[in-house]
């Protein structure tokens, strides 16, 4: 019997065992003649970055069923797609995803360029998210390395020295395994790999296709890969959040943030600067502010927040341009970022909502 290659081994082990996607063309699909649309990888590669399959996958229904090409995202009002957004984080992907969009649909006639150099230059796509759009919508040999992939390949080398130094070593290896036959097959096989037998901390090596060449396995030192320099602990930062309803009407008093920066572009309610020391109390207006029992926590990549609310009920105070009050049938709390929702769902227990 030939003896197969290990990129062979795992191909025929995602032809029965591969993961149900949304946005993915099957094994069985492939054989079909289905081809991958461009459009559904990128969007799913952007909304996957930092989130999981779980969390992404209600707002990939949503986005493909309001916008279901390129063209139609590129032509969308920004604050609907901010809306829709809202809740997935990392904010500055959505406002990319929109410029990406726009500059496909009017540079690229509507159609995503089928070259990695050219999928590079555009708004929001790094080095990672090329080469997993070239591979999987395009059927091209490049080598794609996310964190599942890390996982996996460090412990099929056993590769010992820690991320994030270690990434080259282990691109090497990815290069060399990506057979120029389904690379977009193999890169989705090696994410299913690692995200349901060679999981982080108990991997499957009983049924994994890679058993036998498993240079981690073979030193029993698997589950200890990859290793990792130790990070350094994220500081606390402290705010407030002013919360204001106009008595004739139940208008909520929204402020929409600058276009950059954390949560940019995003409703949210007035806010005070979040700082390590204690920040001045800083309300949209003179009232009679109400602090609400308990605080809202909150982990950004950098740090952690911890939010005092207060509330006030008023009628027509002046406001500053960037306010805005939006009555119950505009205002949605499924349409501001988590942080200021874990905030509307705090006060909804205080009694003077009630
Ligand atoms: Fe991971 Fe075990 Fe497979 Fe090695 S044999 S790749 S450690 S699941």
């Amino acid at each position: 019997m030939r003896d197969l290659s290990l990129s062979e081994k795992l191909l025929d082990w995602y032809d029965l065992h591969a993961r149900d996607l949304p946005w993915r063309v099957s094994p069985r699909q492939r054989l079909a003649g289905v081809t991958p649309d461009p459009y559904r990888v990128w969007l799913s590669e952007i909304m996957l970055q930092q989130t999981t399959v779980a969390a992404v996958t209600p707002y990939f229904h949503d986005f493909t069923r309001r916008w279901p090409t390129v063209s139609h995202l590129a032509n969308a009002k920004d604050s609907d797609v901010m809306a829709a957004w809202a809740g997935l984080g990392y904010y500055a992907r959505a406002r990319n995803l929109l410029k990406c969009a726009r500059v496909v649909y009017s540079e690229h006639g509507g159609k995503f360029p089928a070259s990695h150099e050219q999928l590079l230059s555009l708004p929001g796509i790094g080095p990672y998210t090329s080469a997993a759009i070239s591979a999987i919508a395009f059927d091209l040999p490049s080598p794609v390395m996310d964190g599942n992939i890390e996982r996996v390949t460090s412990r099929l080398f056993a590769v010992e020295a820690p991320l994030p130094k270690s990434k080259p070593i282990l691109f090497a290896h990815v290069a060399d395994l990506t057979p120029t036959e389904r690379p977009g097959d193999f890169a989705q096989a090696m994410m299913d790999l690692g995200a349901t037998i060679c999981t982080p901390r108990s991997p499957a090596c009983g049924i994994c296709p890679f058993q036998e060449h498993c240079e981690g396995r073979r030193q029993g030192i698997a589950d200890s890969l990859p290793r990792k320099l130790p990070k350094k602990p994220k500081p606390t930062r402290n705010g407030s959040l002013y919360i204001a309803r106009r008595n004739r009407d139940g208008a909520w008093l929204l402020q929409r943030r600058p276009p950059s920066g954390l949560l940019g572009n995003m409703l949210g309610w007035p806010s005070s600067e979040w700082s390590e020391t204690t920040p001045a109390m800083r309300p949209p207006f003179a009232g009679d502010w109400h602090r609400v029992e308990g605080e809202v926590r909150h982990t950004f990549t950098h740090f952690h927040l911890r939010l005092e609310i207060f509330i006030t009920r008023t009628d027509t105070p002046d406001l500053l341009d960037d306010l805005e009050w939006y009555p119950p049938p505009r205002f949605s709390p499924s349409h501001l970022p988590t942080v200021m929702r874990k905030a509307f769902d705090l006060i909804r227990g205080d009694e003077m909502w009630n």
